[in-house]
């Protein structure tokens, strides 16, 4: 049998967790579906205000008692939220599979990188130190301490239902605040999995809440005085035109990591059998619905006569496609499939309408998504194959927009300077490959580049825990990242003591 055993065999009746109690929400349900066979596997509620100003109204009181709870002890909370994790690995990425149609091996690898969140925000007892210096002033010492602020919000994207919203929660709980966070309505129930855990790890009723909904609710935590200070995962014109601008007015902190749109420079002296393989989890991975995800591959033929430039991008361009044109589709469940489907309908209907601004704007199609085989017979409605465009100019919106699909654009350079302008012209600034074998090359193009995330033949180059999680341009809004160092700094105030005794 190809097909993993589904952890869901009915479907689920999603709650809130509200001071440590899994409550009904008085608001509609509405279905999340699996992808791949139309299924419904749970019902989320789209909660209403007064549910949500409860919830933060238990984690305000909640704080005063974690507050004061030793980081040790919190830490504690996180080796013990760990050893869970780890225990229901295989069931948590499963569910990754039903409920966003990504493969087995990409939800394992989700929840490996969401586990070592809560790892390094377990270190919370040395992160959160601050510092000293006796004698600042004649007999005078000053010290520096971080603390907690109180509540936080987390509002959460469909493409990473596990990992994305632990790039947060671990590390807001270990340096002593609290968190009311909404799952995204589309793919809700790997944070229920994750709350669940968090419960039996023993933190405390009030500290890691969750509640369920759509707009509304980051309507209310936008605009909840309670509220210090929000993380948002999502796209540029909700991180930027809700969530940034209304907590510059609201005052609060806050994190908007938004969307992208990458670019992988291909350099001629490249290892290109390594390059296109590496391509291919980068642009298809995850369905090509990542932020990190290369979308737009320029080749350089820098230092190439024009017939060799010519051979060279015609190389390229046909060892991707025939490359894409390999990937094996299916449902995520299923171990031999390499691509799953996408979220839902309506993305799929998104992209498509790409394709066709791609032939419209006279780029050349030379793989259609459009035409697909899936490795078994099932709802063909949310997927959709590899699509790869080449002739591809910067200035054409299938190279300038988020796609967020399986969807490739080859484009050309003539040096690397130009495709660093053609980066610099675009919008956004997540993320930037190069490939190449040149140290100088490579690191010109780190130096020069900017994009918060760059690989140097990597193409998906994502921080590890323990480094933030960088952005620039439309890519991200606010000042401290994600992740590592920065988010301890998000989570606390600095407070400086200064003594002297009489
Ligand atoms: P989205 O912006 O549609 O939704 C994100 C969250 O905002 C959801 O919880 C949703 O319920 C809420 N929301 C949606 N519309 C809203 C509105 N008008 N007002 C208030 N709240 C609203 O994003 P998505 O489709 O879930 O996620 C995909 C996007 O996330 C892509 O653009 C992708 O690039 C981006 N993303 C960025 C990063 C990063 O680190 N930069 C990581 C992952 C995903």
């Amino acid at each position: 049998m190809a097909i993993l055993e589904e952890p869901i065999t009915s479907p689920l009746r999603l709650q809130n967790l509200i001071n440590g109690e899994w409550v009904d929400s008085e608001g509609r349900m509405v279905d999340v579906v699996n992808p791949a066979n139309l299924q419904a596997i749970a019902q989320v509620p789209i909660s209403t205000k007064q549910e949500f100003d409860q919830a933060v109204a238990f984690a305000k009181e909640a704080f005063y008692d974690w507050r004061r709870t030793p980081p040790l002890a919190r830490a504690r909370c996180m080796f013990r939220l760990k050893e869970l994790l780890e225990k229901n690995f295989e069931e948590l990425s499963r569910i990754q599979s039903m409920e966003h149609g990504k493969t087995i091996d990409e939800s394992r690898g989700e929840t490996r990188r969401g586990i070592e969140m809560v790892e390094v925000a377990a270190g919370i007892p040395t992160l959160m130190m601050g510092y000293n210096l006796e004698d600042a002033a004649s007999g005078i010492d000053e010290y520096l301490i971080r603390q907690p602020l109180g509540v936080f919000g987390i509002i959460c994207p469909f493409n990473f239902p596990f990992m994305v919203p632990l790039w947060f929660a671990p590390f807001a709980v270990a340096t002593g605040n609290c968190v009311v966070m909404k799952p995204s309505s589309e793919d809700p129930i790997s944070q229920i999995k994750v709350a669940e855990l968090a419960v039996e790890a023993g933190i405390p009723d009030g500290v890691w809440s969750i509640v369920n909904g759509g707009r509304d609710i980051v309507n209310a935590m936008l605009d909840h005085p309670d509220i210090k200070g929000v993380c948002f995962v999502g796209s540029t014109p909700v991180g930027r035109d809700v969530v940034y601008r209304r907590c510059g007015e609201t005052g609060k902190r806050v994190i908007a990591q938004c969307g992208a749109k990458n670019f992988a420079v291909l350099m001629p002296d490249a290892d290109i059998p390594k390059t296109i393989a590496t391509c291919m989890t980068s642009f298809f991975g995850n369905t090509g619905q990542r932020c990190l995800a290369n979308s737009n591959l320029v080749v350089v033929d820098e230092g190439l006569s024009k017939g060799e430039a010519e051979a060279f991008y015609e190389r390229i361009v046909n060892e991707f496609t025939t490359a894409a044109s390999k990937i094996k589709m299916g449902y995520g469940l299923d171990e031999r499939v390499q691509m799953g489907p996408l979220r839902d309908q309506g993305k799929r209907a998104r992209i498509v309408s790409y394709i066709e601004k791609g032939l419209a704007e006279g780029a050349t199609l030379k793989l259609d998504g459009r035409i697909f085989e899936l490795v078994d017979e099932r709802p063909r409605d949310c997927f959709l194959g590899p699509t790869v465009f080449s002739d591809v100019t910067p200035q054409m919106s299938i190279a300038q927009e988020e796609v967020f699909g399986p969807f490739a654009c080859i484009l050309r350079a003539r040096t690397m300077d130009e495709a660093i302008d053609m980066i610099h012209a675009n919008p956004f600034g997540n993320s930037a490959s190069i490939f190449t074998t040149s140290g100088k090359w490579a690191r010109e193009f780190q130096y020069r580049t900017e994009c918060g995330n760059i690989g140097i033949n990597i193409g998906i180059a994502a921080p590890m825990a323990f480094f933030p999680f960088g952005g620039m341009k439309d890519s991200f809004f606010g000042d401290l990242h994600g992740q590592g160092q920065e988010i301890v700094r998000f989570f606390t105030e600095s407070k400086v003591v200064i003594q002297r005794w009489f």
